[in-house]
Protein backbone atom coordinates (compact mmCIF):
# COMPACT_ATOMS: atom_id res chain seq x y z
CA UNK A 1 0.00 0.00 0.00
CA UNK A 2 1.43 3.66 -0.69
CA UNK A 3 1.86 5.78 2.26
CA UNK A 4 -0.82 8.84 1.75
CA UNK A 5 1.85 11.39 1.04
CA UNK A 6 3.25 9.41 -2.11
CA UNK A 7 -0.26 8.61 -3.64
CA UNK A 8 -1.24 12.53 -3.10
CA UNK A 9 2.08 13.42 -4.99
CA UNK A 10 1.81 15.85 -7.81
CA UNK A 11 3.35 13.85 -10.74
CA UNK A 12 4.34 15.71 -14.25
CA UNK A 13 4.99 13.39 -17.29
CA UNK A 14 7.34 15.42 -19.88
CA UNK A 15 6.28 13.04 -23.30
CA UNK A 16 2.36 11.22 -23.94
CA UNK A 17 4.27 8.09 -25.73
CA UNK A 18 4.14 4.65 -24.72
CA UNK A 19 5.76 4.63 -21.68
CA UNK A 20 4.25 7.94 -20.01
CA UNK A 21 0.47 7.06 -20.84
CA UNK A 22 1.34 3.74 -19.58
CA UNK A 23 2.90 4.87 -16.73
CA UNK A 24 -0.23 7.54 -16.03
CA UNK A 25 -2.62 4.36 -16.49
CA UNK A 26 -0.61 1.97 -13.80
CA UNK A 27 -0.55 4.96 -11.30
CA UNK A 28 -4.01 5.29 -11.10
CA UNK A 29 -4.84 1.20 -10.92
CA UNK A 30 -2.34 1.42 -8.14
CA UNK A 31 -4.38 3.77 -5.97
CA UNK A 32 -2.35 6.48 -7.11
CA UNK A 33 -4.89 10.16 -5.89
CA UNK A 34 -2.88 13.08 -6.62
CA UNK A 35 -2.62 15.38 -9.42
CA UNK A 36 -1.05 13.65 -12.70
CA UNK A 37 -0.15 15.99 -15.96
CA UNK A 38 1.02 14.82 -19.13
CA UNK A 39 2.55 16.97 -21.46
CA UNK A 40 3.35 15.61 -25.06
CA UNK A 41 4.97 17.94 -28.38
CA UNK A 42 3.15 16.39 -30.54
CA UNK A 43 -0.56 16.90 -31.69
CA UNK A 44 -2.00 13.69 -32.33
CA UNK A 45 -3.53 11.63 -29.87
CA UNK A 46 -1.20 8.89 -28.09
CA UNK A 47 -0.73 6.82 -30.66
CA UNK A 48 0.80 3.30 -31.22
CA UNK A 49 4.54 3.11 -33.01
CA UNK A 50 4.82 -0.32 -34.08
CA UNK A 51 2.04 -0.27 -36.60
CA UNK A 52 3.61 2.78 -38.59
CA UNK A 53 5.99 0.63 -40.11
CA UNK A 54 4.01 -2.31 -40.33
CA UNK A 55 0.29 -1.50 -41.32
CA UNK A 56 1.28 2.12 -42.96
CA UNK A 57 0.39 1.28 -46.46
CA UNK A 58 -3.53 -0.23 -45.54
CA UNK A 59 -3.91 -1.16 -41.88
CA UNK A 60 -4.90 1.33 -39.21
CA UNK A 61 -2.61 3.53 -38.40
CA UNK A 62 -4.19 5.53 -35.81
CA UNK A 63 -4.37 3.13 -33.20
CA UNK A 64 -4.77 5.35 -30.12
CA UNK A 65 -2.75 4.11 -26.86
CA UNK A 66 -6.25 4.74 -24.94
CA UNK A 67 -9.45 5.71 -26.02
CA UNK A 68 -9.78 9.62 -25.87
CA UNK A 69 -12.43 9.73 -23.19
CA UNK A 70 -9.77 7.37 -20.49
CA UNK A 71 -8.01 10.64 -19.54
CA UNK A 72 -10.89 12.65 -18.51
CA UNK A 73 -12.47 9.15 -16.81
CA UNK A 74 -8.91 9.23 -15.30
CA UNK A 75 -8.54 12.76 -14.20
CA UNK A 76 -5.13 12.91 -16.20
CA UNK A 77 -4.47 16.18 -17.59
CA UNK A 78 -3.33 15.66 -20.90
CA UNK A 79 -1.24 18.96 -22.34
CA UNK A 80 -0.63 18.06 -26.67
CA UNK A 81 1.28 20.12 -28.40
CA UNK A 82 3.17 21.75 -25.47
CA UNK A 83 6.57 21.21 -25.54
CA UNK A 84 8.56 21.24 -21.97
CA UNK A 85 11.72 23.79 -22.91
CA UNK A 86 13.07 23.39 -19.18
CA UNK A 87 13.59 21.96 -16.23
CA UNK A 88 14.17 24.26 -12.61
CA UNK A 89 15.65 21.36 -10.72
CA UNK A 90 15.63 23.14 -7.36
CA UNK A 91 12.33 24.90 -7.41
CA UNK A 92 11.08 21.68 -8.62
CA UNK A 93 9.28 23.45 -11.62
CA UNK A 94 9.27 22.98 -15.55
CA UNK A 95 8.30 25.57 -18.11
CA UNK A 96 6.80 25.07 -21.14
CA UNK A 97 6.42 26.23 -24.83
CA UNK A 98 3.17 27.75 -23.76
CA UNK A 99 5.00 30.05 -21.29
CA UNK A 100 3.25 27.75 -18.44
CA UNK A 101 5.26 26.91 -15.14
CA UNK A 102 3.91 23.50 -13.56
CA UNK A 103 5.47 22.38 -10.44
CA UNK A 104 6.14 18.72 -9.43
CA UNK A 105 7.04 16.81 -6.76
CA UNK A 106 7.58 14.03 -8.60
CA UNK A 107 8.76 14.72 -12.19
CA UNK A 108 9.15 11.91 -14.88
CA UNK A 109 10.70 12.03 -18.02
CA UNK A 110 9.34 9.92 -21.10
CA UNK A 111 10.27 11.48 -23.98
CA UNK A 112 11.62 9.11 -25.69
CA UNK A 113 13.82 8.88 -29.21
CA UNK A 114 14.34 10.97 -32.24
CA UNK A 115 14.86 9.62 -35.69
CA UNK A 116 18.98 9.88 -36.14
CA UNK A 117 19.56 12.41 -38.58
CA UNK A 118 21.57 11.66 -42.07
CA UNK A 119 24.07 14.95 -42.75
CA UNK A 120 24.50 14.37 -46.15
CA UNK A 121 23.64 16.93 -49.58
CA UNK A 122 20.35 17.14 -50.57
CA UNK A 123 18.71 15.43 -46.96
CA UNK A 124 16.05 18.71 -47.49
CA UNK A 125 15.10 17.49 -50.51
CA UNK A 126 11.27 16.87 -51.24
CA UNK A 127 11.06 12.66 -51.11
CA UNK A 128 13.30 12.42 -48.43
CA UNK A 129 12.11 11.27 -45.01
CA UNK A 130 12.12 9.76 -41.55
CA UNK A 131 9.81 7.43 -40.22
CA UNK A 132 9.08 7.99 -36.20
CA UNK A 133 6.17 9.65 -35.86
CA UNK A 134 2.42 9.13 -37.42
CA UNK A 135 2.79 11.99 -39.51
CA UNK A 136 5.87 10.55 -40.96
CA UNK A 137 3.65 7.31 -41.98
CA UNK A 138 1.32 9.14 -43.21
CA UNK A 139 3.72 10.99 -45.86
CA UNK A 140 5.30 7.08 -46.52
CA UNK A 141 1.56 5.59 -46.73
CA UNK A 142 1.25 8.49 -50.14
CA UNK A 143 4.66 7.71 -51.16
CA UNK A 144 4.13 3.93 -51.79
CA UNK A 145 0.42 4.63 -52.86
CA UNK A 146 2.40 6.75 -55.93
CA UNK A 147 3.97 3.81 -56.60
CA UNK A 148 6.95 5.73 -55.78
CA UNK A 149 10.38 3.93 -56.39
CA UNK A 150 12.03 3.93 -52.59
CA UNK A 151 15.20 4.12 -51.55
CA UNK A 152 15.81 3.00 -48.07
CA UNK A 153 18.67 3.91 -46.02
CA UNK A 154 19.49 1.61 -43.37
CA UNK A 155 18.87 -2.46 -43.22
CA UNK A 156 17.91 -2.18 -39.66
CA UNK A 157 14.21 -3.62 -38.45
CA UNK A 158 12.10 -0.19 -39.15
CA UNK A 159 14.31 -0.15 -42.16
CA UNK A 160 13.09 -4.46 -43.14
CA UNK A 161 10.14 -4.08 -42.02
CA UNK A 162 8.95 -1.23 -44.40
CA UNK A 163 10.73 -3.38 -47.41
CA UNK A 164 8.45 -5.95 -46.76
CA UNK A 165 5.12 -3.93 -47.13
CA UNK A 166 6.61 -1.95 -49.86
CA UNK A 167 7.12 -5.48 -51.73
CA UNK A 168 3.73 -6.79 -50.69
CA UNK A 169 2.06 -4.03 -52.06
CA UNK A 170 4.22 -4.92 -55.49
CA UNK A 171 6.50 -1.76 -54.80
CA UNK A 172 9.94 -1.54 -55.37
CA UNK A 173 11.98 -1.21 -52.39
CA UNK A 174 16.21 -0.58 -52.16
CA UNK A 175 17.72 -1.15 -48.95
CA UNK A 176 21.30 0.58 -48.77
CA UNK A 177 23.34 -0.55 -45.68
CA UNK A 178 26.85 0.59 -44.72
CA UNK A 179 27.42 -2.47 -42.52
CA UNK A 180 28.14 -5.95 -43.86
CA UNK A 181 25.09 -7.41 -43.07
CA UNK A 182 21.48 -6.39 -42.29
CA UNK A 183 20.13 -5.96 -39.15
CA UNK A 184 24.06 -5.72 -37.81
CA UNK A 185 23.64 -3.95 -34.69
CA UNK A 186 20.68 -5.59 -33.42
CA UNK A 187 20.45 -9.86 -34.63
CA UNK A 188 22.94 -12.59 -35.08
CA UNK A 189 24.56 -13.09 -38.43
CA UNK A 190 22.49 -16.09 -38.66
CA UNK A 191 19.22 -14.77 -38.61
CA UNK A 192 20.73 -11.39 -40.41
CA UNK A 193 21.35 -14.44 -43.40
CA UNK A 194 18.31 -15.35 -42.71
CA UNK A 195 16.27 -12.10 -43.66
CA UNK A 196 18.25 -11.05 -46.42
CA UNK A 197 17.62 -14.29 -48.46
CA UNK A 198 13.61 -13.58 -47.86
CA UNK A 199 13.74 -10.02 -48.28
CA UNK A 200 15.68 -10.80 -52.07
CA UNK A 201 13.54 -13.46 -52.53
CA UNK A 202 10.49 -11.25 -52.16
CA UNK A 203 12.16 -8.73 -54.94
CA UNK A 204 13.50 -6.37 -52.74
CA UNK A 205 16.91 -5.46 -53.90
CA UNK A 206 19.57 -5.26 -50.74
CA UNK A 207 23.36 -3.67 -50.74
CA UNK A 208 25.19 -4.10 -47.94
CA UNK A 209 28.80 -2.25 -47.16
CA UNK A 210 27.92 0.85 -48.95
CA UNK A 211 27.79 4.04 -48.03
CA UNK A 212 25.16 6.61 -48.75
CA UNK A 213 27.07 10.77 -49.69
CA UNK A 214 24.23 12.12 -50.58
CA UNK A 215 20.92 12.48 -52.68
CA UNK A 216 20.39 14.49 -55.45
CA UNK A 217 17.45 16.14 -57.44
CA UNK A 218 15.55 19.16 -58.72
CA UNK A 219 13.13 20.13 -55.94
CA UNK A 220 12.54 16.51 -55.56
CA UNK A 221 14.80 13.33 -54.69
CA UNK A 222 15.14 11.49 -58.05
CA UNK A 223 19.00 9.51 -57.14
CA UNK A 224 20.41 8.44 -54.32
CA UNK A 225 24.23 9.15 -54.33
CA UNK A 226 26.85 6.25 -53.13
CA UNK A 227 30.96 6.97 -51.85
CA UNK A 228 32.81 6.42 -55.32
CA UNK A 229 30.25 8.40 -57.16
CA UNK A 230 27.49 5.36 -57.97
CA UNK A 231 23.91 6.86 -58.53
CA UNK A 232 20.15 5.15 -57.71
CA UNK A 233 17.52 6.17 -59.20
CA UNK A 234 14.30 6.87 -56.88
CA UNK A 235 11.23 9.05 -56.32
CA UNK A 236 11.23 8.87 -52.59
CA UNK A 237 13.68 8.44 -49.75
CA UNK A 238 13.26 6.73 -46.37
CA UNK A 239 16.32 7.22 -43.88
CA UNK A 240 16.17 4.95 -41.42
CA UNK A 241 19.49 4.99 -39.90
CA UNK A 242 18.73 4.36 -36.08
CA UNK A 243 16.81 6.73 -33.26
CA UNK A 244 18.98 9.11 -30.86
CA UNK A 245 17.48 9.51 -27.14
CA UNK A 246 15.47 13.13 -26.65
CA UNK A 247 17.91 13.78 -23.45
CA UNK A 248 18.38 17.18 -23.94
CA UNK A 249 16.57 18.26 -21.43
CA UNK A 250 17.67 16.00 -19.10
CA UNK A 251 21.50 17.62 -20.13
CA UNK A 252 20.61 20.69 -19.31
CA UNK A 253 19.41 20.08 -15.91
CA UNK A 254 22.77 18.04 -14.84
CA UNK A 255 21.28 14.71 -14.64
CA UNK A 256 23.95 11.99 -15.32
CA UNK A 257 23.55 10.74 -18.68
CA UNK A 258 25.19 7.81 -20.28
CA UNK A 259 28.53 7.92 -22.47
CA UNK A 260 26.72 7.14 -25.76
CA UNK A 261 23.47 9.12 -24.62
CA UNK A 262 20.52 7.92 -22.44
CA UNK A 263 19.53 9.50 -19.21
CA UNK A 264 21.19 7.16 -16.61
CA UNK A 265 18.61 4.97 -14.25
CA UNK A 266 18.34 2.75 -11.98
CA UNK A 267 16.52 -0.69 -11.53
CA UNK A 268 13.46 1.44 -10.74
CA UNK A 269 13.74 4.36 -13.20
CA UNK A 270 15.68 7.03 -10.48
CA UNK A 271 18.06 9.37 -12.68
CA UNK A 272 21.12 11.11 -10.70
CA UNK A 273 18.10 14.02 -8.84
CA UNK A 274 15.56 12.49 -6.14
CA UNK A 275 12.97 13.62 -7.44
CA UNK A 276 13.18 12.82 -11.25
CA UNK A 277 12.96 9.45 -12.87
CA UNK A 278 13.08 8.58 -16.29
CA UNK A 279 11.22 5.79 -18.54
CA UNK A 280 10.99 4.44 -21.85
CA UNK A 281 13.53 4.62 -25.20
CA UNK A 282 15.18 7.93 -23.32
CA UNK A 283 16.87 5.97 -20.80
CA UNK A 284 20.52 4.00 -20.16
CA UNK A 285 18.95 1.34 -18.17
CA UNK A 286 20.68 -1.45 -16.05
CA UNK A 287 19.23 -5.51 -17.01
CA UNK A 288 20.39 -8.71 -15.61
CA UNK A 289 23.75 -10.32 -16.20
CA UNK A 290 25.16 -7.01 -18.44
CA UNK A 291 27.85 -5.05 -16.39
CA UNK A 292 27.28 -1.27 -18.45
CA UNK A 293 23.53 -0.06 -18.45
CA UNK A 294 21.77 -0.19 -22.23
CA UNK A 295 19.30 1.85 -24.17
CA UNK A 296 16.33 -0.64 -25.02
CA UNK A 297 13.83 0.97 -27.62
CA UNK A 298 11.16 -1.50 -27.34
CA UNK A 299 7.45 -1.09 -25.75
CA UNK A 300 8.15 -4.25 -23.74
CA UNK A 301 10.49 -2.39 -21.85
CA UNK A 302 9.33 1.02 -21.64
CA UNK A 303 6.23 -0.98 -20.01
CA UNK A 304 8.39 -2.78 -17.34
CA UNK A 305 10.28 0.91 -16.90
CA UNK A 306 6.54 1.98 -16.02
CA UNK A 307 5.76 -0.61 -13.61
CA UNK A 308 9.19 0.65 -11.88
CA UNK A 309 8.62 4.08 -11.69
CA UNK A 310 4.93 3.42 -10.34
CA UNK A 311 6.34 1.39 -7.53
CA UNK A 312 9.51 4.23 -6.97
CA UNK A 313 6.64 6.95 -6.86
CA UNK A 314 4.31 4.82 -4.87
CA UNK A 315 7.48 3.67 -2.60
CA UNK A 316 6.09 0.06 -2.81
CA UNK A 317 7.85 -2.95 -3.81
CA UNK A 318 9.28 -3.05 -7.20
CA UNK A 319 8.51 -5.84 -9.59
CA UNK A 320 10.93 -8.22 -10.16
CA UNK A 321 13.31 -7.52 -13.29
CA UNK A 322 12.84 -9.12 -16.76
CA UNK A 323 13.63 -10.70 -19.52
CA UNK A 324 14.55 -7.91 -22.20
CA UNK A 325 12.50 -8.66 -25.94
CA UNK A 326 10.91 -7.28 -28.75
CA UNK A 327 8.68 -8.15 -31.94
CA UNK A 328 9.16 -7.39 -35.78
CA UNK A 329 6.56 -8.66 -38.35
CA UNK A 330 7.92 -9.22 -42.24
CA UNK A 331 6.39 -10.80 -44.59
CA UNK A 332 4.55 -13.73 -42.62
CA UNK A 333 7.07 -13.67 -39.94
CA UNK A 334 6.42 -12.86 -36.59
CA UNK A 335 9.98 -12.37 -34.98
CA UNK A 336 10.08 -12.63 -31.73
CA UNK A 337 13.53 -12.12 -30.19
CA UNK A 338 14.47 -12.12 -26.29
CA UNK A 339 17.54 -11.21 -24.36
CA UNK A 340 20.90 -9.49 -25.19
CA UNK A 341 22.06 -10.64 -28.59
CA UNK A 342 26.38 -10.68 -28.44
CA UNK A 343 28.89 -11.68 -30.12
CA UNK A 344 30.86 -15.17 -29.34
CA UNK A 345 27.75 -17.04 -28.57
CA UNK A 346 27.01 -20.52 -29.71
CA UNK A 347 23.83 -20.71 -32.16
CA UNK A 348 21.74 -23.47 -31.83
CA UNK A 349 18.96 -23.71 -34.66
CA UNK A 350 15.59 -25.44 -34.43
CA UNK A 351 13.44 -25.80 -36.88
CA UNK A 352 13.96 -24.78 -40.97
CA UNK A 353 14.30 -21.51 -42.19
CA UNK A 354 12.66 -22.50 -45.16
CA UNK A 355 9.52 -23.34 -43.96
CA UNK A 356 9.08 -20.10 -41.71
CA UNK A 357 9.08 -21.92 -38.48
CA UNK A 358 12.67 -21.67 -36.65
CA UNK A 359 14.21 -20.41 -33.46
CA UNK A 360 18.03 -19.49 -33.13
CA UNK A 361 19.03 -20.33 -29.38
CA UNK A 362 22.15 -18.45 -28.25
CA UNK A 363 24.29 -19.96 -25.58
CA UNK A 364 26.99 -19.40 -23.53
CA UNK A 365 28.55 -22.43 -22.00
CA UNK A 366 25.44 -24.19 -22.37
CA UNK A 367 23.73 -21.33 -20.75
CA UNK A 368 20.34 -19.89 -23.16
CA UNK A 369 21.32 -16.28 -23.14
CA UNK A 370 19.30 -15.01 -26.42
CA UNK A 371 16.88 -16.49 -28.58
CA UNK A 372 15.40 -15.43 -31.97
CA UNK A 373 12.46 -16.94 -33.34
CA UNK A 374 9.79 -16.98 -36.19
CA UNK A 375 6.48 -18.48 -35.88
CA UNK A 376 7.96 -20.30 -32.74
CA UNK A 377 6.09 -18.94 -30.15
CA UNK A 378 6.64 -22.56 -28.23
CA UNK A 379 10.49 -22.30 -28.95
CA UNK A 380 10.53 -18.15 -27.84
CA UNK A 381 8.02 -18.77 -24.81
CA UNK A 382 11.17 -21.68 -23.40
CA UNK A 383 14.20 -19.10 -24.56
CA UNK A 384 12.75 -16.15 -22.45
CA UNK A 385 11.98 -18.27 -19.57
CA UNK A 386 15.53 -20.35 -19.92
CA UNK A 387 17.48 -17.34 -20.51
CA UNK A 388 15.44 -15.42 -17.19
CA UNK A 389 16.33 -18.70 -14.77
CA UNK A 390 19.98 -18.77 -16.12
CA UNK A 391 18.86 -22.70 -17.21
CA UNK A 392 21.43 -24.92 -19.06
CA UNK A 393 20.19 -27.28 -22.21
CA UNK A 394 21.61 -29.90 -24.12
CA UNK A 395 22.81 -28.38 -27.65
CA UNK A 396 21.76 -31.11 -29.69
CA UNK A 397 18.45 -31.83 -28.37
CA UNK A 398 17.47 -28.73 -28.25
CA UNK A 399 18.18 -28.89 -32.04
CA UNK A 400 16.49 -32.06 -32.71
CA UNK A 401 12.13 -30.90 -33.13
CA UNK A 402 11.83 -34.53 -32.14
CA UNK A 403 12.81 -33.84 -28.53
CA UNK A 404 10.30 -31.84 -26.76
CA UNK A 405 11.57 -28.91 -25.08
CA UNK A 406 11.29 -29.67 -21.17
CA UNK A 407 13.22 -32.79 -22.57
CA UNK A 408 16.50 -30.22 -23.60
CA UNK A 409 16.90 -28.75 -20.85
CA UNK A 410 19.62 -30.26 -18.28
C1 LIG B 1 8.25 2.81 -36.75
C2 LIG B 1 8.49 2.17 -35.42
C3 LIG B 1 8.18 0.83 -35.25
C4 LIG B 1 8.41 0.20 -34.02
N1 LIG B 1 8.09 -1.12 -33.86
C5 LIG B 1 8.29 -1.72 -32.67
C6 LIG B 1 7.95 -3.10 -32.48
O1 LIG B 1 7.51 -3.78 -33.40
N2 LIG B 1 8.14 -3.64 -31.24
C7 LIG B 1 8.65 -2.94 -30.20
O2 LIG B 1 8.80 -3.47 -29.10
N3 LIG B 1 8.99 -1.61 -30.36
C8 LIG B 1 8.82 -1.00 -31.56
N4 LIG B 1 9.17 0.32 -31.72
C9 LIG B 1 9.77 1.05 -30.58
C10 LIG B 1 8.68 1.59 -29.66
O3 LIG B 1 7.70 2.27 -30.40
C11 LIG B 1 9.34 2.50 -28.63
O4 LIG B 1 10.23 1.72 -27.87
C12 LIG B 1 8.31 3.17 -27.72
O5 LIG B 1 7.44 3.99 -28.47
C13 LIG B 1 9.02 3.99 -26.65
O6 LIG B 1 8.09 4.73 -25.92
P1 LIG B 1 8.51 6.11 -25.21
O7 LIG B 1 7.28 6.60 -24.55
O8 LIG B 1 9.74 5.92 -24.45
O9 LIG B 1 8.92 7.09 -26.41
P2 LIG B 1 8.07 7.71 -27.59
O10 LIG B 1 7.04 6.75 -28.07
O11 LIG B 1 9.08 8.21 -28.58
O12 LIG B 1 7.30 8.95 -26.94
C14 LIG B 1 7.97 10.07 -26.46
C15 LIG B 1 7.14 11.30 -26.72
O13 LIG B 1 7.68 12.41 -26.01
C16 LIG B 1 7.63 13.57 -26.84
N5 LIG B 1 8.60 14.56 -26.36
C17 LIG B 1 9.95 14.53 -26.50
N6 LIG B 1 10.50 15.63 -25.91
C18 LIG B 1 9.48 16.35 -25.39
C19 LIG B 1 9.40 17.58 -24.67
N7 LIG B 1 10.50 18.28 -24.35
N8 LIG B 1 8.19 18.04 -24.31
C20 LIG B 1 7.06 17.33 -24.61
N9 LIG B 1 7.07 16.16 -25.29
C21 LIG B 1 8.27 15.67 -25.67
C22 LIG B 1 7.96 12.97 -28.21
O14 LIG B 1 7.63 13.84 -29.25
C23 LIG B 1 7.11 11.71 -28.18
O15 LIG B 1 5.80 11.98 -28.58
C24 LIG B 1 8.96 0.96 -32.94
C25 LIG B 1 9.28 2.32 -33.13
C26 LIG B 1 9.05 2.91 -34.35
C27 LIG B 1 9.40 4.38 -34.54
Amino acid sequence: MPTESAARSRVVVVGAGHAAITLAGLLRQAGHVGEIVMMGDELDHPYQRPPLSKKFSDGNLEQWLRPPEFYGEQDITLRLGERVLTIDVPRQHIATSSGDEHPYDVLVLATGARSRPLPVPGIELSGVGHLRTLEDARVLRKWVADGRRLVIVGGGYIGLEVAAVVRARGGEATVLEREERVLARVASADLSAIMSDRHTTEGTSIRTGVHVTGFEGAGCVSRTVLAGGARIDCDAVLVGVGAVPNDDLAVEAGLDVAPGGGVLVDGVCRTSVPSILAIGDVTSRPLPGLAATRRLESIPSATEQARQAVAAILATEPPPPETPWFWSDQFDLKLKIAGIVRPGSEIVLRGTPASGRFALFHLHDDVVVAVESANASPEFMAGKRWIGSGSRVDPKRLADPGVALRDAEV
